[in-house]
């Protein structure tokens, strides 16, 4: 049977990066997706970092359709009926290429296009059922009767990975190792997005929310400010989903979101362009599969590396890395003729030596640190709540404020062992 060097399933971020530095290289590669076009299926919120893989992306985003150059910071805290927002603004991020924003479906397009002007078949409409194997070798893949032979199969499949699965390379997970994010693009004119997020042209706003978007379940709300649209959104844990006794669904939070007033007033007038729902993993280092076998590689989502931190959610970034070390590792291999799974070792090893391993190492406590109430509930509630104590004025005298602080710490129950443990068990993220 006649093999071509490299066959990747999924023409997502990871697999795109994949595929462009494998280009670099003599060898045969296509990149199969089951979407209409590359960027028709994936979903982001849509901020990417880029000085991670500044180093390692060569001209890879060289004119890449980025949205917005994201040079504020903000974070809410939604309580019920009140709402404290911290705003970072920083000549730090206007100088250096820091993040943007993108839009997944131009963005994955414009690199599959690329793709396709150095040589590499991109196919579209083409989902993949099974893998083929060979003396217990992954020997390509096998879409209804059609097969494809290969060398390596690149499983850059996303978050459900059944490439991965197949080959058993996933670990067990549990709902509570995913979210379901939602996400609308709500359309407006570029002016009004200058002036309503109070940005110069050309530069972004990254927007996060905590507490009554989520009804003090795990998850939260994001925003970003694209060219001509936003891209606003929720993400919600799905093992809290299940287990709240609220009886809530996912896109009545969103409905309940878009109507409070601190998001009326930033999306209003707006027109809904696009709405799409998607899985992310939570899993953080725990949630890591094992990342090669024989013949096999796993990227980005399908190999679990997705790193929420909190204060901000990272994939992209991550996806991009680890097809580009995929990449790498599947160049030595070919040079060895070997493909084996001892041969592919490197490639943990590369990724080791990089942010993706080492941040989401670092990081390794922070799904534990969140699955904590209190950030959800607890505290979007209580700082809104004393915010709006102090800067209450009415016929009544005035209690000092130091007074009313105290009070509020006390009867809210922010003194108390349990939040003390909270701030203690920082040190440790
Ligand atoms: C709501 C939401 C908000 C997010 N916000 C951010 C953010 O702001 N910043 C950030 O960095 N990350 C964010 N992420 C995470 C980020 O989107 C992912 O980490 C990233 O897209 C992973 O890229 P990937 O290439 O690994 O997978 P994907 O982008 O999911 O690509 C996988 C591709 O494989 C294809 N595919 C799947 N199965 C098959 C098959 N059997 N045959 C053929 N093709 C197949 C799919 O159609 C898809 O195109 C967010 C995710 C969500 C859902």
């Amino acid at each position: 049977m006649d093999k071509i060097d490299v066959v990747i399933v999924g023409a997502g971020l990871s697999g795109l990066a994949c595929a462009y530095k494998l280009a670099e290289s003599d060898m045969q590669v296509i990149v199969v997706e089951r979407g209409d076009f590359p960027g028709s299926k994936n979903v982001s919120g849509g901020r990417l970092y880029t000085l991670p893989i500044r180093a390692m992306v060569g001209d890879m985003l060289k004119d890449a359709p980025f949205e917005r150059k994201i040079v504020r910071e903000r974070w809410s805290l939604l309580g019920d009926g009140n709402s404290v927002e911290v705003d970072l603004t920083s000549e730090k991020f206007r100088k250096e290429d820091h993040s943007f924003s993108i839009l997944r479906a131009t963005f994955d397009r414009w690199l599959a296009d690329r793709l396709m002007e150095k040589g590499v078949f991109v196919i579209p409409k083409y989902r993949v059922d099974d893998l083929l194997w060979e003396q217990g070798m992954v020997a390509g893949v096998k879409a209804g009767q059609e097969e494809i032979y290969a060398h390596v199969v690149v499983a850059a499949d996303g978050v459900l990975s059944f490439m991965g699965e197949k080959a058993g390379l996933k670990p067990k997970m549990f709902p509570h190792n995913y979210a379901l994010g939602i996400k609308e693009i709500i359309e407006l004119p570029q002016e009004k997005i200058d002036d309503r997020f109070n940005v110069e042209s050309g530069e972004g706003v990254a927007h996060l929310f905590l507490g009554d978007v989520t009804k003090g379940l795990f998850g939260g709300g994001f925003l970003y400010t694209n060219k001509k649209s936003v891209s606003l959104g929720i993400v919600v844990g799905i093992n809290a989903l299940m287990e709240s006794k609220q009886n809530i669904e996912a896109h009545a939070l969103m409905d309940m979101f878009k109507e409070r007033y601190e998001l009326k007033t930033l999306i209003r007038d707006g027109n809904l362009s696009e709405y799409s729902a998607h899985v992310i993993p939570e899993g953080g280092f725990g949630g890591i599969s094992k990342l090669y076998g024989n013949g096999i590689i796993l990227t980005g989502d399908a190999a679990g590396f997705a790193l929420n931190m909190g204060v901000t959610v990272r994939g992209m970034e991550f996806a991009i890395a680890s097809g580009i070390m995929a990449a790498e590792t599947i160049i030595q291999a070919k040079e060895a003729s070997d493909f084996s799974e001892k041969s592919l070792a490197s490639y943990e090893k590369k990724l080791k030596e990089t942010f993706v391993l080492k941040d989401l190492e670092t990081c390794k406590t922070m799904p534990a640190f969140l699955d904590n109430e209190s950030f959800f509930n607890f505290y979007p509630k209580c700082f809104p709540d004393l915010l709006e104590k102090v800067m209450w004025f009415d016929q009544m005298p005035k209690e000092g404020i130091g007074k009313t602080v105290w009070a509020h710490l006390k009867s809210s129950g922010m003194l108390n062992w349990k939040r003390l443990m909270e701030l203690y068990r920082i040190k440790n993220l």
